[in-house]
């Protein structure tokens, strides 16, 4: 070989790594335009924004004029005359359930649990019917921006796959509870089945398997300990609902000679996995307790108004240094729909009108709440909850062309007070387009639709409703 032919041959070989190095500035999309509410620690707003994903991950936020200087991509989406947040975080629910909304609401929540729900999931609930459930659960929130969901129910492996392919993030728990469940009948089954689906599920990019003990009301202190540990072993969160109802507070100090929080802690439960539902009767003890152990705390203010379970003291969580999120609950009998926007909304009002003082939560502090501060309760924030380079490409872009969306004064205002799901335009998730103007591009909407009206005649006639 001649030393001409050498260099060319070097050359050729060394070509690849030349374009990879320019390849630094490229991208697979950039969104465009619009403004850019990061949610990130300075709280950092850009007017003329962008955004630039490479896979599934942020790797520049900025002005859109620094942006386009530096990046190119095949793909532009362009965000003019929007806003551009970051995905909001269901903290709380259990989207099957959507197949029973409305099955019998305004009733007290022990006759709507004994007389239409254990008896209409014992009769329909099963792995088809999950399935459908969690698929109409998808397209209802990724029409209102949720891109992340923490749910709990039962055949929770058959929840994560759907969630998978509609490209949703989940962290999704199995149901522990003691009674026969419709898809495990006894607790070493529950054991069993969590521990295989944690172990499948285990490095996924967008399914968080967990274990969901459901209560301290509804699981003996064994049945909380085993499916804590089973969750450890496999780091893998913990999904409970605490302190929901006052009842549930006078049984433990009762029983346990303390309350819910202080009883979970005493054996052990507490900890920097624990994603707590609700807490409503949390004293200041309770608080510090929470706050040390570093347990993320949801707050359902619809499904405590709907159920009239009380109101969680939020203001004085957060001032503890709880990380607390925000859920919808339900979506049967506690609320009844999958809309976060509105619980952005109704936790500020709730927090203002139960203390008379419009001051006590205000409009950032629930936009931070369905974004930043859901992701710390969900402990996900290195990830997810904010726009910044390094973390996953979940994010939405909001219309701001509606006549309840002009003018503007204040972006937080509007996001909690002012705005709607409906005008949620765009949505990715993990870089991947799954809603580009309103229109699914993941999940067939109108088969879901159309499968959870024949669903309504068979449960109806389940319970021999009309
Ligand atoms: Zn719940």
């Amino acid at each position: 070989m001649t030393f001409w032919r050498f260099l060319l041959v070097l050359l050729t070989f060394l070509a690849p790594s030349v374009s990879a190095q320019t390849a630094n500035d490229k991208s697979d999309l950039i969104v465009a335009g619009g403004t850019v509410v990061t949610m990130d620690g300075a709280r950092t707003i850009y007017d003329d924004g962008a955004v630039v994903v490479r896979g599934d991950t942020i790797v520049a936020v900025g002005p859109r004029t620094e942006i386009e200087a530096k990046y190119q991509a095949p793909q532009t989406i362009d965000a003019r005359g929007e806003l551009v947040l970051p995905g909001f975080i269901n903290g709380h629910t259990h989207v099957p359930m959507t197949l029973f909304r409305g099955i019998h609401d305004d009733v007290t929540l022990n006759d709507w649990l004994y007389k239409y729900i254990f008896p209409a999931e014992a009769k329909n609930v099963n792995e088809e019917f999950v399935r459908w459930g969690t698929r109409l659960a998808a397209a209802e929130q990724i029409r209102s921006g949720v891109t992340t969901f923490a749910d709990m129910y039962y055949f929770e492996d058959a929840v994560a796959e759907e969630t998978a392919a509609a490209g949703m993030r989940g962290v999704l728990g199995e149901t522990f509870i003691d009674f026969p469940a419709p898809d495990n009948k006894s607790e070493s089954e529950m054991l069993a089945y969590t521990e295989k689906f944690l172990k499948k599920w285990q490095g996924d990019p967008l399914i968080h398997a967990a274990a969901a003990p459901h209560s301290i009301y509804t699981c003996s202190q064994k049945t909380l300990q085993d499916s804590s540990a089973l969750a450890r072993k496999y780091n893998a969160p913990i999904l409970i609902h605490v302190a929901e109802m006052k009842k549930e507070w006078d049984d433990s100090e009762k029983q346990n000679g303390r309350s819910p929080v202080q009883y979970l802690n005493k054996i052990g439960i507490l900890g920097p996995d624990i994603v707590a539902a609700h807490c409503i009767f949390v004293d200041e003890t309770d608080r510090k307790i929470l706050a040390q152990a570093q347990v993320g705390c949801v707050h359902n203010p619809s499904s405590n108004m709907m159920l009239a379970s009380g109101v969680s003291p939020v203001p004085e969580l957060r001032a503890a240094g709880v990380a607390v999120g925000l859920g919808t609950d339900g979506p049967a009998g506690s609320n009844n729909d999958l809309d976060l926007m509105e619980e952005m909304d109704l936790a500020a009002k709730l927090a203002k009108i139960t203390r008379m003082n419009p001051l006590a939560l205000n409009a950032k502090a629930v936009v931070e709440m369905a974004t930043i501060d859901g992701a710390k309760a969900l402990h996900l924030e290195k990830d997810i909850g904010s726009l910044e380079k390094g973390k996953k490409a979940d994010l939405i872009l909001i219309s701001l062309d509606e006549p309840n969306a002009v003018p503007m004064y204040d972006i937080y205002a509007q996001l909690a007070y002012a705005l709607k799901a409906s005008d949620v335009e765009t949505v990715l998730i993990g870089g991947r387009v799954v809603m580009r103007d309103r229109k699914l591009l993941t999940v067939d909407g109108e088969a879901a639709i159309a499968k959870a009206r024949e669903y309504k005649k068979k449960v109806a006639a389940s319970l021999g409703m009309p």
